[in-house]
């Protein structure tokens, strides 16, 4: 089984994340790709020196054609959130950016091959992706609210108390700011979430609701006025996907894939994030989920501001 990754794109999330795979037991060879090369010998140097205390793992200054010994790539190249700007600011430098990466990428394509985006804003250049390399939409994945849904977890388990393990929540939609945090379906120990606040009954609920909410999805600009970016949590993001494409799982995450048909025929033709299986051959199915009447406005409300910058997009 092939078990080796190419990363494009060397910054803070390319090398977080090459680093955080240099530490997984699952992946073997990881291909690293910058314009900038020196920075690519410095990481790969930089790693490799700590290559007698990981498992069988091998890092290399890659080309594109790394590509063909590769069962998935990683794109997160491109410019990154500067302090005031949404994720939607970067579409335009970041669409030229991916059509000349992508043009090289589709010279090496092959059909075992899973690509990943990662860079911003992520929904919509994975629609880009799936479009211009034309293969099938189970094989180009957007890592989405992953990230998102692992931060709610640890607002909830910081709330709750419980371990974030144990906790069973999605945030849908776009990874941005119109993204939704599904409150209604979450649980704790197989007990619902309202279920369980309410045996506590420490606080005014609805409030408590909205204030994690927002603070989930205004962490990333929380981090970016701190420490000019963020990494660790999307470099960790990456590795949950890739091992679970890996190792074959059918794991449940919610990372952005092909959408049609969805919600009673309201969202279709969209890259969005929503609970799906991810297994070897990369999406399995999306899951319908039994969102509340609220919700389902506020995902609608969520595909229509994405649908509207998708059309401007020229492939
Ligand atoms: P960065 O500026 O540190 O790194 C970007 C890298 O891309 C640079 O090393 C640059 O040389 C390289 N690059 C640019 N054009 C290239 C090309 N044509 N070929 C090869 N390499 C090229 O930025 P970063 O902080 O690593 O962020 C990267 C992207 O990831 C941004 O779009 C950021 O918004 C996004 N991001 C996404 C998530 C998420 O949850 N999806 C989270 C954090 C960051």
């Amino acid at each position: 089984m092939n078990r080796n990754v190419t990363i494009i794109g060397d910054g803070l999330v390319g090398s977080s994340t090459a680093f955080t795979l240099f530490l997984s037991d699952l992946v073997n060879t990881i291909y690293l790709i910058d314009l900038n090369k020196e920075k690519v010998e410095g990481d790969v140097l930089d790693m490799m020196h700590g290559v007698s205390f990981v498992n069988n793992k091998t890092i290399k200054v890659g080309e594109y054609q790394d590509i063909l010994d590769s069962k998935i790539l990683i794109i997160t190249a491109g410019a990154n959130q500067k302090e005031g700007e949404t994720r939607i600011d970067l579409l335009n430098k970041n669409i030229k950016i991916f059509d000349s990466i992508l043009n090289e990428v589709k010279k090496y394509l092959h059909d075992e091959l899973i690509v990943l985006v990662v860079t911003n804003p992520v929904d919509l250049l994975s629609y880009f992706t799936y479009k211009k390399l034309n293969i099938s939409s189970n094989r180009v994945i957007g890592s989405g609210t992953v990230l998102d849904s692992s931060r709610l977890k640890y607002l909830l388990s910081l709330d709750t108390k419980v371990d974030a393990k144990n906790i069973h929540a999605y945030v849908v939609g776009e990874h941005g700011d119109s993204e939704v945090s599904v409150f209604s379906l979450a649980s704790i120990g197989g007990i619902k979430l309202f279920d369980f606040c309410k045996k506590c009954n420490r606080c005014a609920r609805n409030e408590k609701y909205q204030k994690i909410h927002n603070e989930g999805k205004n962490s990333a600009y929380e981090i970016i006025n701190k420490k000019g970016a963020t990494f660790y949590a999307i470099a960790l993001s990456c590795k949950r996907i890739v091992e679970a494409i890996l190792s074959d799982s059918n794991s449940i995450l919610t990372i952005s894939s092909y959408i049609n048909n969805y919600i009673d025929n309201n969202i279709n033709d969209i890259y969005m994030s929503f609970p799906a299986v991810i297994n070897y051959q990369g999406v399995r199915e999306v899951l319908n989920l039994n969102y509340s009447i609220k919700e389902k406005e506020t995902i609608i409300a969520s595909f229509s501001k994405l649908n509207e910058l998708k059309n401007k997009i020229k492939i």
